[in-house]
């Protein structure tokens, strides 16, 4: 009833939130068994939670290249900071509105606190789309972006980061702004260069922290992803570190993809040609195939079913890793039938509600991106740990200390799971852990 009613509201309210109604409905439908407590109900949890602290929305006016003046709609959508500074990435992307950053921002309350860390929720971005800009476009975009979300954050306030089309050069350049208005060296942003205060394993931890999400998964399962053929879509940094750690663990990654298409090599992709199409060029995923003669590349046009043509091929492990809602229906039929027996989420809300669900009736192993995906911002938390003791820590220690919060979010997920008599659901487990800690912070802190 109390669920029915937060639903009822919000559709009445933001009738287009496509996205915000779906991850919200998610989260509480998971939420029933602990929602039986009548406390969080008196405490009106739900209605502040659905409800962001404050959104703040801007213009962005850049000049181009050819002297225009062009002009983006930027925003931050601070959501909730029951246990620490707001935290979360930026993302600019032509597809980013009100409903995406909401839905975002709202998960990243949960996800960091899962991290075992004091961070509380937000996200923010711009419609803004980084592809085919000259470096000096996208310098000129990230300093009026920061003209005027500066006065909005701080290392102590809200802490931003990157995300999709947001990476080291957007946020060089959206720091190097941030300190000359302010007057201050601080840990403002999250994601920083190596040489001014960034971590290291911060490129690396969203990848990593999912193989070792699904490592311990499998492992209390007994089971292990060595010599494992693996699909992993995307070739953004979620994408090629997952797929570094894959090969690190002797797991066989064969397939990534982006918004043009997916390739396939059947003898694992080559890391190293990857990197260089992508991070280097910022090239297309098209190239791997031209300079890889036994990899196939399919154009989107022709997949067959579904929303992307990796989940088509046969593995064990799947590791959507490229954007919202990108494995349908269809898509989860297809990996089950094909014998995966493992779904760990680098994005955000990859799934959708429907194959989410078939995943967690077929009780294999899936990991939802609130847990699977939270070491990217878990080592931002340490970023900000390290800037504020102004010592940075080794690759080692940056790197242990990530395994260790991996294992902890299993446990605390699959502890939780067990506790509501769900064993195998960590979709229900790891959002009443994250839920259980905000929404008791916030009652002891009184409205
Ligand atoms: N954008 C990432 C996420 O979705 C990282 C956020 C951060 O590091 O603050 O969790």
């Amino acid at each position: 009833m109390y669920i029915a009613q937060i639903l009822e509201k919000l559709r009445k309210t933001y009738p287009h939130q496509h996205e915000f109604h779906q991850a919200v409905t998610e989260l509480l439908h998971s939420l029933a068994p602990v929602l039986k407590n009548p406390i969080y109900q008196k405490h009106a949890i739900l209605e502040r939670l659905v409800e962001p602290d404050r959104e703040i929305f801007f213009r962005v006016a850049w000049m181009d290249d050819a002297g225009k003046i062009q002009v983006n709609r930027g925003c931050r959508i601070e959501f909730n900071a029951a246990i620490g500074p707001y935290k979360g990435g930026l993302r600019f992307h032509p597809s980013v509105n009100e409903s995406i950053i909401k839905f975002l921002g709202f998960e990243q309350i949960f996800k960091n606190a899962l991290t075992t860390l004091n961070m509380g929720g937000a996200k923010g971005g711009s419609d803004f789309d980084p592809k085919g800009k000259s470096d000096a476009e996208i310098m000129r975009f990230c300093q009026a972006f920061m003209d005027e979300l500066y006065r909005h954050i701080g290392a102590l306030t809200d802490v931003p980061a990157g995300d999709i089309g947001v990476g080291a050069r957007e946020i060089g350049y959206l720091f190097g702004r941030y300190k000359k208005l302010v007057n201050r060296f601080d840990g403002v942003l999250t994601g920083k260069g190596l040489d001014w205060g960034g971590s290291l394993v911060r490129k690396e931890a969203t990848g990593y922290g999912c193989v070792y999400f699904a490592q311990e998964m499998l492992g209390a399962r007994k089971e292990d992803l060595a010599g494992k053929i693996c699909s992993v879509s995307g070739s953004g940094n979620v994408a090629i570190y997952t797929i570094e750690k894959l090969h690190e663990v002797g797991a066989i990654p064969v397939t990534a993809s982006d918004s043009k298409g997916m390739i396939y090599d059947s003898e694992g992709i080559d890391l190293s040609l990857l990197k260089e199409i992508k991070e280097v060029r910022g090239g297309r995923i098209e190239e791997y195939a031209q300079h890889k003669r036994n990899a196939q590349y399919t154009d989107v046009k022709d997949y067959k079913s579904g929303t992307n043509g990796v989940w088509s091929v046969p593995c064990f492990a799947a590791f959507p890793s490229a954007t919202q809602n990108e494995l349908s229906l269809a898509d989860a039929h297809t990996l089950l039938n094909n014998g995966c027996k493992c779904v760990v989420e680098g994005a955000n809300m990859p799934s959708s509600t429907k194959a989410a669900e078939v995943f967690l009736k077929a009780k294999i192993c899936y990991g939802p991106g609130k847990a699977a995906n939270a070491g990217g911002v878990a080592v931002s938390g340490l970023e900000m740990a390290q800037n504020a003791s102004m010592h940075p820590w080794t690759f080692e220690v940056v790197d242990r200390k990530l395994r260790t919060i991996m294992k902890e979010i299993f446990e605390n997920s699959a502890q939780t799971a067990q506790e509501f008599n769900d064993p195998t659901n960590l979709v229900l487990g790891s959002n009443i852990a994250g839920f259980r800690k905000v929404a008791n912070a916030m009652i002891d802190q009184g409205y």
